[in-house]
């Protein structure tokens, strides 16, 4: 079974380590760690049949001496490279130490992403390659794995390829599904699946292999679900909620009046709290529809009768957030609510500040990512626990937030439309509130897609929107460059840096940077000493600067349609038109179509629908990692096909 990764050959004390930073502590979680994508390294191409926004092959001769130049703290190197047909610029940015890699006169297959701007056309960060070596890749489906700084794609699949055969030898017929349900469902054999997902031999027996591990998350997910959700039957509460005037005051101050089906769920709300019975109760409502509101009200009414709240948020940015918005509304309006941040990045002394407050009840309301809510916290009188985009965690942590009060009113909040019947498999006896009315003056995003040669025309745009006073998101599919060819929030932002005038300034994000530069990049651009950020997806859920009006989506071919809609849902927050710029790479009429539907709705629902209709099961693996329980649904909702198995 698992072994510790130092076992394979070639990995040392050292390379454990940086695949630990990845989550991979032993060979188990190393053949769970599925390819992001699969490279078809295509043929060699002459240079001047290169096409922008593509990764591409050409075999030519460095022909300038490489030069490197600095801006800030930024450098690149760049040299230009023919063939008989034409010439490339290439660039490589920060990374000084392979200036002497090149030479005036090497010969090489260099293969990367193709752009244009700026009046010439180049390749950025190419691999570089020795004939015979690439010619022993031409034509394979590779896997490509994500990295981190020090452990490269290459190094992943050969450590992989190893642990496989170390595996295959130790245990071959680990399949606990019966050979006859495997008949029955034909559904692919557990350890061929786990090999073939690595490395397929087809599209299609990769398809298999991904039907085969989505149908053992949804068998184990399904299992965990009915073991939790023990009777599903209604709990009386011992402590019912009055009723408080403090909730009516508040909407009287508010800027704002709520729309019909926000005060509808709220007076749902209301009832459930106040009727004797625990509450467990799901709003759905589209991105920007403002549930946040209908959860503060609801923790209002909590605090008001004396009782402790907690809200969750599925990452640090938006738990930060929701403490920022929600101090800034305790002051100003003048609530009976004493919130208390509480996150991961925190130092120990802090927490443990923290933790106390919440024990005494000097604080009434914790506000933070789950990370916390597992730890020692206690509560004095926990009576209500708001979960914000709950289909970004897992059933199970839902249920362990409640128990850690007596009674606890449930209520979780998600802008993904699970079809009821869904919703009852996966959470049992809950009630649903939906919010379907926008507030009112909110005008629809304007939405283009976009070939590489107007990346520049839609910089300029961005750089006029900023001019204006307006904040614009640039998001990327990766984190750091690696040989997959796509845009990198790093790579994207040392651009944008050079690229844009001196006085827009430009700020960047992404997962891997340490809570507390995260923190204040975040804080930055919500206050507006940020003008541009760029991203990955850590803004997706949540995040409200109703001043950010441009989106730009980098690849946006690599995102699910439902995950392109939570992005785009972090512009068109306020009352100023929005524009979204989906940036598409690929030549593929697939890809095409799907964004097509980006541009022709702004409607969540009808996105979701869409969606299912349009991915076939061939289709099944998108760009995410499967086995995190939140993103299963989501897999159902597009593979219907998969529940009747
Ligand atoms: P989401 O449903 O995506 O969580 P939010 O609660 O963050 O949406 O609300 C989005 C924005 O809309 C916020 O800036 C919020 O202040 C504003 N908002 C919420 N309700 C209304 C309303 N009834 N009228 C006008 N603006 C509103
Ligand atoms: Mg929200």
């Amino acid at each position: 079974m698992a072994m510790d990764l130092k076992k394979i050959k070639g990995v040392g004390e050292k390379t454990a380590s940086l695949f630990s930073k990845l989550g991979i502590n032993d060979t188990e979680d190393l053949v769970r760690y599925l390819p992001r994508t699969y490279e078809s390294y295509k043929a060699v191409v002459p240079v001047s049949e290169v096409t922008p926004g593509q990764v591409c092959a050409v075999r030519a001769e460095i022909t300038t001496e490489p030069v490197i130049r600095r801006k800030g703290h930024l450098s690149w190197i760049s040299f230009v490279i023919t063939d008989e047909s034409g010439s490339l610029k290439v660039f490589y940015f920060n990374a000084p130490y392979l200036l002497n890699s090149f030479k005036k006169g090497y010969i090489r297959i260099f293969r990367g992403r193709i752009t244009d701007g700026n009046g010439y056309r180049s390749m950025e960060q190419p691999v570089t390659y020795k004939e015979s070596e690439y010619l022993a890749i031409t034509g394979k489906m590779v896997p490509v794995y994500r990295t981190t700084k020090g452990l490269s794609s290459n190094t992943i699949m050969k450590t992989v390829k190893t642990a496989l055969m170390l595996r295959a030898e130790a245990d071959v017929r680990g399949d606990y599904l019966p050979e006859e349900i495997r008949e029955r469902t034909g559904v692919m054999e557990r350890g061929k699946a786990i090999y073939s997902v690595h490395f397929p031999e087809s599209e299609k027996e990769l398809a298999e292999s991904r039907k085969r591990l989505l149908f053992d998350d949804m068998f184990l997910f399904t299992l965990s679900v009915r073991l939790e959700r023990g009777t599903g039957e209604k709990k009386a509460c011992d402590a019912p909620f009055i009723r408080v005037a403090d909730t009516d005051r508040l909407m009287e101050k508010l800027p704002y009046e709520l729309t019909d089906d926000q005060k509808k769920v709220w007076r749902e709300i209301e009832d459930d709290m106040s009727s004797g019975y625990v509450m467990n109760r799901l709003v759905q409502g589209d991105v920007g529809s403002g549930k946040t509101v209908v959860a503060l009200l609801s923790v209002l009414m909590c605090t008001a009768n004396g009782r402790q709240a907690v809200l969750m948020a599925p990452t640090e940015v938006l738990a930060e957030q929701h403490m920022r918005n929600i101090s800034e509304m305790v002051k100003k309006y003048d609530l009976s609510i004493r919130p208390v941040l509480l996150t991961g990045s925190l130092s120990a002394s802090e927490k443990k500040k923290c933790r106390e407050l919440l024990e005494s009840g000097e604080a009434d309301l914790a506000i933070g990512t789950h990370a916390l809510f597992q730890e020692k916290v206690k509560f004095k009188n926990l009576c209500l626990a708001v979960t914000d985009e709950q289909h970004r965690f897992g059933v199970r942590q839902r249920v362990s937030l409640a128990d850690k009060g007596d009674s606890t009113h449930v209520l979780v909040m998600s802008a993904t439309p699970i079809p009821r019947t869904l919703a009852m498999i996966i959470y049992g006896d809950l009630s649903i509130s939906v919010i379907k009315q926008m507030p009112s003056g909110r005008k629809p995003i304007k939405n283009a897609v976009i070939g590489t040669e107007q990346e520049m025309t839609t910089f300029k745009m961005i750089y006029k929107k900023v001019k204006e006073g307006r904040q614009a998101y640039v998001i990327c599919p990766m984190i750091e460059e690696d040989d997959s060819g796509l845009a990198s929030a790093e790579g994207c932002y040392e651009r944008l840096v050079k690229i844009m005038p001196g006085d827009a300034r430009v700020g960047l994000l992404h997962g891997r940077m340490d809570g507390k530069s995260k923190k204040k990049t975040m804080e930055d651009f919500a206050a507006g000493n940020l003008d541009i950020l760029v991203s990955t997806t850590v803004i997706e859920v949540g995040v409200n600067v109703p001043n950010a009006t441009v989106m730009m989506i980098e690849n946006a071919e690599r995102f699910g349609l439902s995950q392109l809609h939570q992005l785009r849902g972090r512009i068109g927050r306020g009352d100023e038109q929005s524009f979204c710029v989906f940036l598409n790479t690929s030549g593929s009429a697939a890809a095409k179509e799907r964004l097509a539907v980006m541009q022709s709705t702004n409607d969540g629902f009808e996105i979701a629908q869409r969606d299912m209709e349009m991915r076939g099961p061939g289709d099944i693996f998108g760009d995410r990692q499967s086995g995190e329980p939140g993103e299963i649904y989501e897999e159902l909702l597009s593979d219907p096909e998969l529940l009747s198995l």
